[in-house]
């Protein structure tokens, strides 16, 4: 038992990923706790709904992930699991219950900051046992513990979205689940159905925000960014990514949905921002590049391609969406294939 402990402390803790330390936990529980269930949920809110959908779960013996690439799960309304609601309306650390059929449920909710996001589920044939429960106890320590490490790790500490080096991590995750959208006509040109979803990435700049800074100092800029970031998060779903890149620039990845509606979606929050009072310094604008994500190309040149439409949205007027596809498709933009070995390489030589 302390070997089998030991083993999976130091698989837990080795982690600096959500996703593996999702699994490493569930596999744990699963085998010390003798589980036949081990999934870890999330919890979130659409609207006034309360709803909860699996993020990780055992499948054959077997950690399983929504990362895997299945779809979407719509999410399960919270209020079909009584007692896991029960144990978050008073604030408990676990609840247990015995369904119908003779399971033993175990709900954890892992709390943070007066908030549940994730919930842990373990169902076993038998009851808990004495020894197993502090055993489930410390490894849920561990795991809120190494959540929160991870949440610090991810984040821009100024406007707590995702940063940089989250985007790299995740951005070839999503390109090598997505499903190629794209055909290539007979006139060797892009072509995309109006109707097909895809996924999109927007590289989003603020304007003449030197001006800002210049004007106002960089605190206020500072507060610019922070404003942008909430009018980011309070613009896109719940589902989409938002990362802050670096200085005053901004990724978005939208998922899945139609050409039509990325538009919409992207001038929404260009509109918003162009509305929007920002104490003392008054009116800001942004300027935003998309493209849609094609598998097929490196996360470097669909960047590339967003960056490019970004630059054209600053040199034609700013405060306004270019879309790369579009300006390739009129003539505007050239499409390259690329065969730039430089995207190879790194940018300095190696320490020697
Ligand atoms: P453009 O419309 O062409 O994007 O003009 P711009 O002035 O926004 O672009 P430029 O790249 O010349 O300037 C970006 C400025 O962003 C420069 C820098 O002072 C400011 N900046 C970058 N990071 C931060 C930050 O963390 N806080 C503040 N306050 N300013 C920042
Ligand atoms: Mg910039
Ligand atoms: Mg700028």
């Amino acid at each position: 038992m302390m070997d089998a402990l030991l083993k999976h402390l130091v698989e837990i803790t080795c982690h600096r990923d959500h996703a593996l330390l999702d699994a490493s936990v569930i596999s744990a529980l699963h085998e010390l706790a003798g589980a036949s269930q081990a999934r870890v949920l999330e919890l979130f809110k659409v609207r006034d709904d309360l709803l909860m959908r699996p993020r990780a779960w055992i499948e054959d013996g077997k950690v399983a992930s929504i990362e895997d690439g299945a779809a979407e799960h719509p999410g399960m309304p919270l209020s079909n699991f009584p007692a896991l609601v029960q144990c978050i309306a008073q604030r408990g650390a676990s609840a247990e219950e015995t369904t119908a059929d003779g399971n033993h449920i175990l709900w954890l909710p892992i709390w943070s900051n007066d908030k549940v996001g994730t919930c842990l589920e373990i169902v076993s044939p038998a009851p808990y046992s004495r020894q197993a429960l502090p055993v489930i106890e410390g490894i849920l320590s561990v795991y809120r513990n190494y959540q929160s490490l991870i949440d610090y790790s991810e984040r821009d500490s100024l406007t707590g979205l995702y940063n940089r080096k989250t985007f790299d991590d995740q951005f070839s995750r999503i390109v090598s689940v997505a499903v190629p959208h794209e055909c290539i006509d007979s006139e060797n040109e892009r072509r995309q159905d109006a109707d097909i979803e895809a996924q999109w990435l927007a590289v989003v700049d603020i304007d003449h925000f030197k001006l800002v800074n210049d004007t106002f100092g960089h605190l206020y800029g500072d507060e610019v960014l922070i404003l942008i970031a909430n009018l980011l998060r309070s613009s896109f779903r719940a589902q989409d990514r938002i990362f802050r890149f670096g200085g005053e620039e901004f990724v978005v990845l939208l998922r899945a949905t139609t050409l039509e509606s990325a538009v919409n979606i992207f001038e929404r929050f260009r509109s918003n921002v162009e509305e929007y009072e920002f104490p003392q310094v008054g009116r800001v604008t942004v300027s935003l590049g998309f493209v849609s994500i094609n598998p097929s190309e490196t996360p470097v040149v669909i960047l590339g391609h967003a960056d490019q439409a970004l630059y054209h949205a600053k040199t034609n007027g700013r405060n306004q969406i270019c879309h790369y596809d579009e300006l390739v498709r009129t003539g505007v933009l050239r499409s390259e294939i690329s065969n730039n070995m430089a995207e190879f390489f790194f940018d300095e030589p190696p320490a020697s």
